[in-house]
């Protein structure tokens, strides 16, 4: 049995995200206490609660703890199971962790899985599902196994209410090399808005374009319906071997010029480096790679979250992975 202590490091909802996935594809079982005890409310929120019930389905799993406000919990697993599985976070929480921590189980399963699941696709510190979709899983199927993603319906942060569908092709891990970003293949930038006025969109693009110079052809604004008011800002950069997709949210009394400068912001950092894969995007590809066995990749300065991901994948697999890190960024070798 696995002892984790969910404090260290981040001390947020990662780790024992991490720990539910490596559990389920090593069948190993884990306790984990102090859970997010680095954070203001610690303990098991709804979206956590909902990872760890998808986690124990998918994996036919004994779980205790599994509570709103836990900070202890023991996961058991048991066999795997593909097929069709419907899940809803029951809040506007991030329905693109629930997908995160159960999908390296049904890549490597033994027959194909449809997923649905209900909650937030567009969420403040959580991966947006386009950025899960265009960004995370091109990569994975570079390694093996392909993931179709769909937004069914956009659920943003407090109303929630969207819907993903993920179809999941199994298929072996395939280690690989990411270490360049090639030539610049595309840019744009898409506004979402959900029941605001139109001026929003206006108003943010309208940033971008002062900001990067960028035509018409580059700048999208798309009303999309859901229950409450959203908005979310995008820029995508594409090269050959990579996406990134960076994006800042509107809040209310948040000027829309403000949301647009944190998007532009965050795309000038990652085009002032030349490291492919960006600050999220390298603690999401900590499992896959590791459980590749090999690999590397050359990402812009790791965050917390990545080194604490890192040290809990070497320690569960005894996996060794080595970090060469300076100002510019980090190469990580599987
Ligand atoms: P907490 O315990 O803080 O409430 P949490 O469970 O909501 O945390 P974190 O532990 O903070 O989540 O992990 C959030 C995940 O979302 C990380 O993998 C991070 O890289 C990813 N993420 C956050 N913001 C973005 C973004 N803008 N684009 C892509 N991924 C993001």
């Amino acid at each position: 049995m696995h002892i984790l202590d969910g404090s260290r490091g981040e001390g947020g909802g990662q780790i024992l995200r991490s720990a539910l996935s490596l559990a389920l594809v090593t069948g190993q079982p884990f306790r984990i206490h102090s859970i997010r005890a680095g954070r203001e409310k610690p303990g098991l929120k709804r979206q956590h609660l909902a990872a760890v019930l998808a986690a124990q389905r998918v994996g036919s799993a004994r779980v205790s703890g599994a509570e709103l406000g836990s900070s202890e919990l023991v996961f058991e697993p048991g066999a795997i199971q593909a097929g069709h599985h419907r899940f809803a976070v029951g809040s506007a929480g991030s329905a693109s962790l629930v997908l995160q921590t159960v999908l390296p189980a049904l890549w490597s399963a033994g027959a194909p899985s449809t997923v649905e699941i209900e909650g937030g696709t567009h969420n403040p510190l959580a991966p947006p599902a386009d950025f899960v979709r265009d960004v995370f899983l091109p990569v994975l199927a570079r390694m093996g196994p392909r993931v179709e993603l769909e937004i069914v319906r956009y659920g943003f942060f407090p109303a929630g209410g969207g819907l993903l569908r993920a179809t999941i092709t199994p298929a072996p891990l395939q280690p690989i090399e990411l270490t360049e970003r090639g030539d610049r293949t595309l840019h744009r930038a898409r506004c979402l808005v959900a029941n605001l006025p139109p001026v929003v969109a206006a108003r943010e693009l309208a940033i971008v374009r002062r900001e990067f110079g960028w035509g018409p052809g580059q700048l999208e604004e798309a009303r999309v319906p859901g229950p409450g008011p959203g908005n979310v800002l995008s820029i995508e950069l594409g090269f050959e071997h990579v996406r990134e997709l960076v994006s800042a949210f509107g809040e209310r009394n948040r000027a829309s010029e403000f949301v647009a400068q944190e998007a532009c912001a965050a795309a000038q950092t990652y085009l002032q480096h030349d490291a492919p894969v960006g600050e999220h995007l390298a603690d999401q590809l900590v499992l896959p790679f590791a459980l590749a066995g090999g690999g590397r990749f050359r990402a812009l300065p790791l965050s917390l979250h990545a080194t604490t991901n890192i040290e809990l994948v070497r320690e569960w697999l005894g996996a060794r992975i080595d970090v060469r890190s300076d100002e510019h960024g980090a190469l990580v070798r599987f």
